[in-house]
């Protein structure tokens, strides 16, 4: 796999230059948040990690400039779900090439027990204190 493609320095200043609003402030091209003199973060649209080709080079259209506290590392957002889907592909693709993820926990476990039933099972020998009333009066 050739390694990460990076957007040039002319690249960059010219996907600035399209984050700018008329006002000449530099927004986030996810959010819109003013970014202005923040930390800034040219986002791969599609993440390097899942390009299969990479003899094409990149161009302006393949980035975005993002705010990197607002949009690009925080929790929840694209670089978050990006790793997700990276690692995601990653074991898509050793499962296809037949490696399987390690089996923990492979002692006997627990047995299985049948229920018990205890409230509805019949009786197998009469109850001790029936026997006083073999010979009831009330019996026939
Ligand atoms: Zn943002």
């Amino acid at each position: 796999m050739r390694s990460r493609r990076e957007f040039t320095r002319p690249q960059k200043v010219a996907m600035l230059k399209r984050a700018m609003d008329a006002h000449g402030n530099i927004r986030c091209e996810s959010c819109g948040l003013n970014i202005t003199g923040k930390v800034v973060e040219f986002d791969h649209v599609i993440p390097e990690a899942l390009v299969l080709d990479k003899t094409h080079a990149l161009s302006i259209e393949d980035g975005r400039v993002l705010g990197r506290d607002c949009c690009h590392r925080a929790p929840g957002t694209k670089t978050t779900r990006d790793l997700a889907a990276i690692a995601e592909a990653k074991r898509r693709e050793a499962r296809h090439l037949g490696i399987r993820p390690t089996r923990h926990l492979t002692g006997r476990g627990f047995p299985t027990v049948p229920p018990r039933r205890a409230a509805s099972r019949p009786l197998l020998k009469p109850a001790a204190w029936r026997e006083g009333f073999a010979d009831s009066p009330f019996d026939d």
